[in-house]
This record gives C-alpha cells, sequence and structure tokens, in this order.
C-alpha cells in the first residue's frame, strides 16, 4: 500500500515525503482514510506504530480547508500551534492562547487552569484528539478530560443516529481517541464523547 492511497493531497503529501515516511504504516492506513471523511477514530495503538501522523495528517488537512487560512487573512491567528503544559508559567501560554490559535496541545490539568482563568474558550474545536485515553485514565484524569470536553459546546457533533443525513454546509467535529488497550473505561469515554466511532486495531 502506498500514500498516494490514502487521500492526502498532494500538498500535503510532499510534507509527508521530505519527513522520509516511504509507506504508511498499518494505523495511519487505517485511519487517515477515516479522518478525511470526518469520521470519529477510536485507535487501539502504542507509540511508535505512528499513531501521531495518522491523526495529525487528516488534522492538517482540515486546517487547510478552513477558509481563514487563505494568506491575507494570516494575520487574523497570530499562533499556529501552541502547547500548554504544566511546570511552565501560565501566563505566558495563557496570553498565546487567549489571542487564538490554530492547534493547541495541552494536558488535562494545565488546560482546565487555563480555562478557569478564562484564557481559553473551547467554542470552535472542531477536530479533537484524545492521545493516551487509557493513560489519562490511568493517572486519575479522567474528570479532567470530561471536563475539558464539556468545555466544548455540542452543537458541532455529528447526530448520534448515523442514518440521519448530515448537513453538507456544517462543519462537524472529528473526535479522534487513541489507547493501547480498549477496555470498558475506555469505551465508556468513547461512548460519551465520540460519534459512531470506526475502531482501528493494529
Ligand atoms: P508515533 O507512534 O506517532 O509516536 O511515531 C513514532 C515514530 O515514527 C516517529 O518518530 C515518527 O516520526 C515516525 N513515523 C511515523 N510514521 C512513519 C512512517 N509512515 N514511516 C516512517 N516513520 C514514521
Amino acid at each position: 500500500r502506498s500514500w498516494v492511497e490514502s487521500g492526502l493531497s498532494r500538498e500535503i503529501l510532499k510534507a509527508v515525503d521530505r519527513a522520509g515516511y516511504k509507506k504508511p504504516s498499518p494505523i495511519q492506513m487505517a485511519a487517515i482514510p477515516l479522518g478525511l471523511q470526518q469520521r470519529d477514530v477510536i485507535g487501539v495503538a502504542e507509540t511508535g506504530s505512528g499513531k501521531t501522523a495518522a491523526f495529525v495528517l487528516p488534522m492538517l488537512t482540515y486546517i487547510n480547508r478552513l477558509p481563514h487560512i487563505s494568506e491575507e487573512n494570516a494575520a487574523e491567528v497570530p499562533y499556529a500551534v501552541v502547547s500548554i503544559v504544566g511546570g511552565w508559567s501560565i501566563e505566558e501560554q495563557g496570553f498565546k492562547i487567549s489571542q487564538g490559535c490554530e492547534v493547541l496541545i495541552a494536558t488535562p490539568g494545565r488546560l482546565i487552569d487555563c480555562l478557569e482563568r478564562r484564557y481559553a474558550v473551547l467554542n470552535q474545536c472542531n477536530y479533537v484528539v484524545l492521545d493516551e485515553a487509557d493513560r489519562m485514565i490511568d493517572k486519575n484524569m479522567e474528570k479532567e478530560v470530561v471536563r475539558v470536553l464539556d468545555a466544548m459546546p455540542s452543537s458541532n457533533l455529528k447526530p448520534e443516529n448515523e442514518d440521519e443525513e448530515l448537513d453538507e454546509k456544517k462543519i462537524y467535529r472529528t473526535t479522534y481517541m487513541f489507547s493501547v488497550t480498549m477496555r470498558t473505561d475506555v469505551e465508556r469515554l468513547a461512548r460519551r464523547y465520540l460519534r459512531n466511532p470506526v475502531v482501528v486495531t493494529v
């Protein structure tokens, strides 16, 4: 199998080539087409499987399609990617995200601190990735994860009923969740926040 079959744009495939990724890994082969179709995905995969690119490449595709990313409007979003994690100044990180960003990488605890201080508003998240879901649960962070997800509007969730027609003009939230194993607690989280997810096991 090759990258050409993945459905990614030529532009993104050039970047994949520059990264030296000769062929897609099994999780990438399975998850990328689903992400491009805006399907929710539960990826059962370990670090080293290539799971990061499996959700980042469809995410980049989504960002590239957003109308406001045209060059003349690029100044509207000051930061492309901001990562907020504990251990560094919350004021500095908070100042950055309060101006808006395309991609926010965060640990649950720090993100809640930023929500409480009103640095972060999560009302426009259309692409959500819960990476290492099992580890977050093991570290007793399920409550925090739930709080973060509940801070997002539900208006862009796909309908629960899979047969219901989607509104072509609407942007629905795509949610990816990764876990090394499928467990009942992981499933419970998925049932609550993912819509008719496809489970990809590698
Ligand atoms: P991950 O499982 O996302 O932590 O990725 C593990 C490592 O594999 C990272 O260093 C990636 O840069 C690399 N990688 C991801 N996808 C590919 C690929 N298709 N071909 C070669 N290396 C890859």
